[in-house]
């Protein structure tokens, strides 16, 4: 009888097989059984079976291997690292939410683990995969919702690094299903665009992935419903800054919401924003649009249009043009008669 050891189902792992057949004559020990469990390999009892032949690692395993232990690659997991841990200081993830990933090469990413905190993750925990989410290399079990970010690597040839977290302001226009209007803040117009919403899909399921795959090329910032924002960027900061972005946009139009007054970037302003962001080679989908499309919506109309209001908004009123120094003593001298005069009473 063989034993099939831990040393084994590591080398087993790397070969990217996702099935083990073993029979009577190879015994799997249980720290072998837990590795490949871990690594999602369906341990199959087969009578019939030879012996496992991938348990010798394969010529392409050992280029995984080296890819994934290069200094690029190196260098792309510390800088995982510190973005998870700035999304863990900034409240976007709570418990073992979010996750992170970068291409690395022609059909090869690095990604984060599932289930451990964003704030404190070490390089070692990073898995080699490829566009399938078969896990080429890494000990840790890599993030369930890998299959959604392959969705954007697919239909989106510019997407480096994609990033996904929970963040709380974001998160509620989320669980409404909500789109922020767009024509608030310069910052976002520039770097973001207009940002999606997807409807509804259990995480890491194929669904999730479909409705996020139709959104991508043209949008940088997903929000997806009732769950949290997806986001694209050229490298792994890039990401992250239309994760930062998105949010302090929607964290702020909650706050203005509970103010009067409803102002916006005017319409013909919002071609000079358009303007630099094609020069810096910024994608945006309403490049292509007329001014006119552009402004057809009021903002706020639009925040109340979608789902109505649970106060209506303000309509914008001008502040009245200052008093003259004259104007302003006459109206100093009638408050304080009228002060007087009551005082008197
Ligand atoms: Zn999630």
């Amino acid at each position: 009888m063989k034993l099939f050891a831990q040393k084994e189902a590591e080398e087993f792992r790397r070969s990217g097989a996702v099935e083990f057949r073993h029979n009577r004559d190879i015994r799997l020990t249980p720290g072998a059984r837990d590795i490949l469990s871990e690594a999602g390999i369906k341990v199959v009892f087969d009578a019939e079976a030879s012996a496992p032949a991938a348990a010798a690692p394969s010529v392409a395993a050992t280029d995984d291997q080296k890819l994934f232990h290069s200094p690029e690659a190196e260098r792309l997991k510390k800088e995982i690292c510190d973005i998870g841990r700035r999304i863990w200081t900034r409240e976007y993830c709570d418990g073992n939410g979010g996750n992170i990933s970068v291409r690395l090469g022609p059909d090869r990413f690095l990604v984060t683990p599932t289930g451990v905190s964003k704030g404190f993750m070490t390089p070692e925990m990073m898995s080699l995969v490829d566009i399938k989410g078969t896990q080429l290399a890494g000990k840790w079990r890599r993030s369930s919702e890998f299959t959604t970010h392959a969705a954007i690597y697919e239909t989106t040839p510019d997407a480096v690094s994609v990033c996904h977290a929970h963040p709380v302001h974001a998160g509620a226009f989320a669980i409404k299903e909500l789109q922020p209007p767009a024509r608030l803040i310069p910052e976002l117009e520039v770097f973001v665009g207009t940002v999606a919403v997807a409807g509804y899909q259990t995480p890491g399921s194929p669904e999730i992935a479909a409705s996020i795959r139709p959104l991508a090329p043209k949008h940088q910032s997903i929000i997806m419903g009732c769950h949290g924002v997806i986001c694209w960027g050229k490298s792994i900061e890039d990401a992250y800054f239309k994760m930062e972005i998105t949010d302090a946009y929607c964290r702020t139009i909650i706050l203005a919401q509970a103010l009067p007054g409803a102002a916006s970037i005017p319409c013909e302003k919002l071609d000079d924003l358009l303007a630099i962001k094609k020069k810096m080679g910024l994608p945006d989908n309403r490049f292509e649009l007329k001014n006119a499309e552009l402004c057809e919506v009021d903002p706020w109309a639009q925040m109340c249009g979608q789902h109505g209001c649970s106060s209506p908004v303000t309509p914008f009123h001008p502040m009245p043009a200052p008093e003259t120094g004259a104007d302003m003593e006459t109206l100093v001298q009638k408050l304080t008669d009228e002060i007087l005069a009551n005082l008197n009473k």
